[in-house]
C-alpha cells in the first residue's frame, strides 16, 4: 500500500462511539479461564465468583455490602422496595437522565417527581428540591426519596443533597448506573450515598457480556432487605417468602466476566480520564465542555459536549463526524417529562434539560482509544462546527 492510501484508509478506518471489541480481544485469555471454571463447577445461580466479585466491588468502593443483582434497573427497584416504597409516594428524580430512572419509581407504583439539572454539571440542580418537594405534596404525594444520577460518570452533588434529604425527611438512593469508579475526594462511588445502585450493561465504565448490576451500601439493614428481596423473598434453603422479592440475582458468570476486568478497572479509568484531558485541552474553543473540577473524579462513561446554536445544529455535526467515520451518541434528545411513558405525571417547566436535550453530543471515549484516534475527533468536530 502506498503512503497516501495507507493515510487515506487510516482516515476513513471507523471510531465507534464504544469500542468494545479490542477490551475483549485484550482480556480474552482472562475471560476464557474465567468462564471455564465456572462451567467446571455448575453453580450458576450464586456460585462462588459471585462471592468473589461482591468483596472485590466492597473493597474497590470502600463500603461494607456489595451485593450482585440482575441490572441497574433490577438495583433500583430493589433499593426501592428495601425503602417500602410504594403507592401514593413521589420519588424526585432529575428531569435529564436515561428513562430507567423514572420508570422503576412507577414500576414500584410509586410517581416519579422531575427535577432540572444544572446547566454546567448536567446532574440534578439541588436549589430545586424545595419546589419539587412543594409540587408533591401539591399532588397529595407522600415525598419519600430523592434519585440522584450520576449523569455520564460524574458524580450528583451529594453533599448538598444529603442537606435538602435531611431537611425534607427523604431518603437517598443513588442512581449511579454510570459512574462506578468515579469519586468525590477521597470519597468513592458507593460510600457517596446511604444506598448506591451500579449497573454493568456492556456500554458502561464496568461491562459485563449481559446484564448485571450491584448495590452498595454500608447500612446492614439495608443490604439485609435487598438480599432477601433479591432471593424471591426468601432466606437461605427456606421456601417461605418472607416478603414480596423478585428474581434479582447476578449471574455467576457475569461475575466471572467482571473478576476478569476488575485487576485493569482502575489503569481502564485513568485512560478514560487522559482522553477526556485530550478532549478538555483541545476543544474550549468550539463547544460546552465537562465542567473540570479538582476534587470531582468523574468515571468518563461518557464525554458529552455541548454544540452551540441548538438542535439542528447539533444533528449537523453528527452528521458530519458520521461522514468521517466518527460515531457519537445522543444521551438523551428527548428530557423525561416528554417521555410519552411518563405523560399521566406532573410536568413543571424544566428549560435546562429541554436546552441540553438539543444540544448534547456523546463523543467516543474508552480504554482502548488510541491518542491518534482522539486527536482525529478533535480534528473532525474543529472541521465540523
Ligand atoms: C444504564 C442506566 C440504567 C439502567 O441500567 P441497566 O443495567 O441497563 O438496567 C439506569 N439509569 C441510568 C442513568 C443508566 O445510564
Amino acid at each position: 500500500m502506498s503512503m497516501t492510501a495507507a493515510s487515506a484508509s487510516a482516515a476513513h478506518s471507523a471510531i465507534r462511539l464504544f469500542e468494545l471489541d479490542r477490551q475483549r480481544a485484550r482480556l480474552r485469555h482472562e475471560f476464557d479461564k474465567r468462564i471455564a471454571a465456572v462451567l467446571d463447577h455448575g453453580q450458576f445461580i450464586l456460585g462462588p465468583e459471585v462471592d468473589e466479585l461482591e468483596a472485590s466491588l466492597a473493597s474497590f468502593a470502600g463500603v461494607r455490602h456489595a451485593i450482585g443483582v440482575s441490572s441497574g434497573r433490577d438495583a433500583l427497584i430493589m433499593s426501592l422496595m428495601a425503602h417500602g416504597i410504594g403507592p401514593g409516594d413521589g420519588v424526585l428524580v432529575p428531569a435529564f437522565t436515561f428513562s430507567a430512572t423514572a420508570a422503576v419509581v412507577v414500576s414500584v407504583g410509586a410517581s416519579p417527581v422531575f427535577v432540572d439539572v444544572c446547566e454546567d454539571t448536567m446532574n440534578m440542580n439541588v436549589d430545586a428540591i424545595g419546589s419539587a418537594v412543594a409540587a408533591a405534596h401539591a399532588d397529595g404525594l407522600r415525598p419519600r426519596a430523592i434519585m440522584p444520577v450520576d449523569l455520564f460518570g460524574r458524580p450528583a452533588d451529594y453533599a448538598a443533597i444529603a442537606v435538602a434529604a435531611d431537611a425534607h425527611g427523604l431518603a437517598v438512593i443513588a442512581d449511579a448506573a454510570q459512574s462506578f469508579g468515579a469519586a468525590i475526594g477521597d470519597t468513592n462511588v458507593g460510600a457517596l450515598a446511604p444506598i448506591t445502585c451500579v449497573s454493568f450493561y456492556p456500554t458502561k465504565p464496568l461491562g459485563a457480556f449481559g446484564d448485571g448490576g450491584a448495590i452498595l451500601t454500608d447500612d446492614d439493614a439495608l443490604a439485609e432487605s435487598v438480599r432477601l428481596i433479591r432471593t424471591h423473598g426468601r432466606q437461605g434453603e427456606g421456601d417461605e417468602a418472607l416478603r414480596i422479592g423478585m428474581t434479582g440475582r447476578l449471574d455467576t458468570i457475569q461475575a466471572a466476566v467482571l473478576l476478569a476486568k476488575m485487576p485493569v478497572f482502575r489503569a481502564e479509568l485513568r485512560r478514560r480520564a487522559e482522553i477526556a484531558a485530550h478532549y478538555n485541552a483541545h476543544l474550549s474553543d468550539l463547544c460546552g465542555l465537562p465542567v473540570a473540577d479538582d476534587t470531582v473524579r468523574s468515571a468518563w462513561a461518557l464525554y458529552t459536549v455541548k454544540i452551540p446554536g441548538g438542535r439542528d445544529a447539533r444533528d449537523a455535526v453528527r452528521t458530519r463526524l458520521a461522514e468521517d467515520g466518527i460515531g457519537t451518541g445522543l444521551f438523551y434528545r428527548v428530557p423525561l417529562p416528554r417521555h410519552a411513558a411518563f405523560a399521566c405525571f406532573r410536568r413543571e417547566a424544566t428549560p435546562v434539560a429541554d436546552r441540553l436535550a438539543d444540544r448534547v453530543l456523546s463523543l467516543p471515549i474508552g480504554p482502548d482509544v488510541t491518542d491518534a484516534e482522539a486527536a482525529r475527533v478533535v480534528d473532525a468536530l474543529r472541521a465540523a462546527v
